[in-house]
């Protein structure tokens, strides 16, 4: 082991972003250490993972799982110690031993670990951008008590964070930055009418052209919420208010985002649609270390496309700028309608084109409402949220 080599916890480790950052890991097993991998309810993923990353702990969910994944480690012999609950997420990612935290859970979920992790001091690699929706003061708060350190998974957030000036502080704005552009792929149905929308399956939804990602954020990448989301991220992470972020629509997501400065320069990052790319970006900053991702190159894919987004059919992309400019509660209340829509949409209960109706009943009912100062008080907006969202999924199926 080399003596700068890093101790990891990774959240959500069985998802997409868990799985690929577990890929570029065991390229560098010089350089990093598996201490701490959970998943909610995959007993017979987690325990596979367990098995060829031999961590000190695995964390699920819930009891049922937390045996199936006892005896299938048993069976093979692991000595991986399996713990349960939240307060055990809360504990490996802020772990003495860990100094690096992957935090990929997916939705609201990620955040109470994160706080953990950003309480804890720790150098947090932030997928879930949920936390930042949710709870962005909150959680920049405690990483600047705590002295954590955020790196940008999301792969527009890590492009942007690579083209502004190095040791630039979370949470404020760079000098000489005039606007940034976050790219967005247009999802599955970029040309689709609103009346093809209307009947879209999840099938249709979570197919996505370039990107192999969790269904939840594959349906997100289809409203375009998912670019919404992205824009009150990056709000919070580069400290630039609504009027100067922006969408540009770009089909071939090899560009990845962009920041314009003052003197008319434009930097953007360009790589291929692999989210290794900024996972090993973030792992080993401010080196570099292989991913395993193949070049670009450019002859092949012969042109970039760029094009304004569609509000009228995206209208999701509208609420989020809406939420952004409003401040407040109505970040967090967007995104945990959006949650509570998505899933309905996901159980074949909800019209994809309703998932829209359900954030901007929330947003108008709520959203008003200040800003939660702790995270009991952002919990609190996000339950009544919910509970909002669910009564207007009665009517719309009404
Ligand atoms: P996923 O659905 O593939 O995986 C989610 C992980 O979280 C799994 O390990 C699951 O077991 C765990 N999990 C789910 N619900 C949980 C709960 N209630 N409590 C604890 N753990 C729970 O999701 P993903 O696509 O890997 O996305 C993870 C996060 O990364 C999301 O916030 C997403 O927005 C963000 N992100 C993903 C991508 C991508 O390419 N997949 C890109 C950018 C950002
Ligand atoms: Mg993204």
């Amino acid at each position: 082991m080399q003596p700068d080599s890093r101790t990891l916890t990774i959240l959500g480790a069985t998802g997409s972003i868990g799985r690929s950052t577990l890929d570029v890991v065991a390229r560098h097993p010089h350089r990093y250490r598996v201490f701490a991998l959970s998943a909610h309810r995959q007993a017979g993923a987690l325990a596979g993972l367990c098995v060829r990353h031999a961590p000190r702990y695995a964390v699920v969910g819930d009891a049922a799982a937390a045996d199936s994944v006892r005896a299938q480690l048993a069976a093979a012999g692991s000595a991986t110690e399996v713990l349960v609950g939240e307060q055990a997420l809360a504990d490996i990612a802020a772990h003495p031993q860990v100094d690096t935290v992957m935090a990929a859970i997916v939705g609201a979920a990620g955040l109470t670990p994160a706080i953990a992790a950003a309480r804890a001091g720790k150098r947090i690699l932030l997928a879930n951008k949920e936390s930042l929706v949710m709870a962005g003061e909150v959680f920049l708060r405690a990483c600047s008590d705590g002295g954590a350190a955020v790196l940008p998974i999301d792969s527009e957030h890590n492009a942007i964070f690579q083209c502004l000036p190095a040791g630039q502080r979370t949470g404020a704005a760079a000098p000489g930055v005039r606007r940034i552009l976050l790219t967005a792929s247009g999802g599955p149905f970029r040309r689709a009418s609103a009346a093809e929308m209307s009947q879209a399956t999840p099938e249709q939804a979570c197919a996505h052209p370039n990107w192999s990602m969790g269904r939840k954020i594959s349906v997100d990448s289809a409203t375009m919420m998912n670019k919404g989301l992205e824009l009150i991220e990056a709000s919070y992470l580069f400290g630039l208010p609504e009027a100067r972020l922006g969408v540009l629509v770009h089909p071939q997501s090899i560009v990845h985002s962009m920041v314009e400065y003052e003197d008319g320069s434009m930097l953007a990052q360009l790589g291929n649609p692999d989210m290794r790319t900024p996972i090993a970006h973030a792992l080993a900053h401010p080196e570099r270390i292989d991913s395993g991702v193949a070049p670009l190159s450019l002859a092949e894919i012969g042109r970039l496309d760029f094009e304004a987004p569609d509000l009228q059919r995206f209208p999701c992309l509208g609420l989020a700028h809406d939420a952004l400019r409003a401040g407040g509660a109505a970040p967090c209340a967007l995104n945990a309608a959006n949650e509570v829509a998505v899933g309905a949409f996901l159980d074949r209960a909800l019209r994809f084109t309703d998932i829209a109706r359900v954030a901007e009943a929330v947003l108008q009912a709520i959203g008003s409402r200040a800003a939660g100062g702790d995270v009991d008080e952002v919990l609190e907006i996000d339950r009544e949220a919910r509970s909002v969202a669910r009564g207007q999924l009665l009517r719309c199926a009404a």
